[in-house]
């Protein structure tokens, strides 16, 4: 089990929420015990206040198998344990109150649910007196609600980025949600049209690790809630159209001490002003990226961003080698101001959890090991990138990550051995489930050879 099951290393002085008084407190009818799979998959069972004391140490129970957790039925059953620290009204609908959960069996951490893995990697970060904080930009389409097409006929601009009114059309959607961010104090500070038609951006301040990772899951959670009362479809899919430019999803990364007070990657002295504990953590970052992708960008759709042809628009914003930079947004990592940087890489399937725990998995590692994160290159990497010399190219295909991420030990050793065979197991199947699907462009370029 972790230090404390409801609180994070340095949350000693929060204190535990009573949920049943929360209940109270706040009118609550029902709450979501809610826990994600390996997949991203958000599974919840929806427990009613009068029913929450004994489930809130008991745990709601779950028949593993029945998502990507690689359990089998034979397993005896997850017990979804939540954890108080996480609770949020859903501000669309205050009856419910959301909660994640602590995968548990008989007594034990399920090792490979994605919440657990990244609460080991803060503990053992904090052991050695690392703090990791970050933000996410998530960007996301919105369609009809038949997924079908962009929901707004007006928007077809080659540039749409920042239209104006293109924003305002969809105001009542973007304002809802931002609104709601607000009110749960997530210091929202900025929404816009993004650079593909139907193309979406909303913006919170950063924080500790696991509550942002908590606050990316229900911001997916209540985009997609928010749009589906609007009539649309949210969809956070790497690469929903080709010739558009796909959604990224963006982590910006700093490490403080334990206290939260003092950023020990901010060294004015230093390049970049990133320090040396920083330039280590990014270090690790480039050794492990080809390798980390098979978890920031997890979907054969997600190549399809990466190493992608120019789209419409003139750029495609997503990285193609293993790279870095200052104030420069064409590759791989970007320090865009000292005390921090900016990892380019993870699309919209990547998993809240999951994400943020390899980031801190290859930048711990690098923080002990020294890693170097080699000479950064302050280029067009769009248009001189065949320039650089010995800088790897990313994975071309879902099958090419998962194959570097077995062939990366220490990252596998890192996420822990029950996280990485279960993920590598469930992924390959995926990847062999593709394989066997047959397309029309096999028939149109084989037909007649
Ligand atoms: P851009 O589009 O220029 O990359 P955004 O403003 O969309 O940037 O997103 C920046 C994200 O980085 C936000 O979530 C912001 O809170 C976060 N951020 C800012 N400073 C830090 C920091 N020191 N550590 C971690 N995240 C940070
Ligand atoms: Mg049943
Ligand atoms: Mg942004
Ligand atoms: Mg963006
Ligand atoms: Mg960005």
């Amino acid at each position: 089990m972790f230090q404390d099951l409801h609180k994070g290393p340095w949350e000693a002085e929060e204190a535990v929420i009573d949920l049943a008084e929360f209940a109270r407190a706040h009118g609550v009818k029902y709450f979501m015990i809610s826990y994600t799979d390996l997949f991203g998959g958000q599974r919840a069972k929806l427990v009613p206040a009068q029913a929450i004391a004994d489930m809130a140490v008991e745990g709601a129970g779950f028949a593993g198998f029945a998502t990507w957790l690689d359990l089998t039925p034979a397993h005896a059953d997850l017990m979804a344990i939540p954890d108080p620290s996480s609770v949020i009204q859903l501000p669309w609908k205050p009856e419910v109150a959301w909660v994640a959960a602590t995968a548990t069996m008989e007594g034990e951490l399920v090792e490979q649910a994605p919440r657990n893995v990244l609460r080991r990697l803060i503990d053992e970060a904090a052991r050695e007196g690392l703090r990791v904080k970050t933000g996410v930009e998530p960007e996301f389409f919105l369609l009809t609600a038949d997924g079908q097409q962009i929901s707004d006929p007006f928007d077809t601009a080659v540039k749409p980025c920042y239209d104006q009114n293109a924003v305002m059309r969809r105001y009542d959607v973007i304002a809802e949600v931002c609104d709601y961010m607000l009110q749960l104090g997530w210091e929202a500070y900025q929404n816009d049209h993004e650079d593909a038609v139907g193309q979406f951006e909303m913006n919170w301040k950063y924080d500790d690790v696991l509550k942002t990772a908590d606050k990316h899951s229900f911001f997916k959670f209540m985009m997609r809630s928010i749009a589906e009362k609007h009539g649309l479809r949210a969809t956070f899919m790497p690469k929903p159209f080709p010739g558009l430019t796909g959604s990224g999803c963006h982590a910006h990364i700093s490490v403080w001490d334990l206290d939260g007070k003092r950023n020990a990657f901010a060294d004015p002295a230093r390049e970049l002003g990133l320090s040396e504990p920083g330039r280590h953590f990014l270090g690790g970052i480039m050794t492990h990226a080809s390798a980390l992708a098979a978890i920031t960008n997890p979907t054969v759709n997600s190549y399809k961003r990466i190493n992608a042809p120019r789209t419409t628009s003139g750029a495609t914003w997503a990285p193609n080698s293993v790279t870095w930079t200052g104030n420069n947004r064409t590759h791989m990592v970007r320090v865009p101001g000292p005390g921090r940087f900016e990892l380019r890489l993870p699309d919209g399937a990547a998993n809240p959890y999951l994400m943020q725990a390899v980031i801190l998995a290859a930048g711990l590692d690098g923080v002990r090991t020294k890693a170097d994160p080699g000479p950064r290159h302050d280029i067009d990497m769009y248009k001189d990138g065949h320039t650089v010399q010995g800088a790897p190219k990313l994975p071309l295909n879902l099958l090419d990550a998962l194959r570097a991420y077995d062939q990366d030990p220490t990252l596998k050793a890192m996420m822990g051995e029950a996280f990485s065979s279960a993920y590598l197991k469930l992924k390959t199947d995926e990847w062999n489930r593709y394989c066997s699907h047959f397309t029309q462009w096999e028939r149109d370029n084989t037909l007649d050879v």
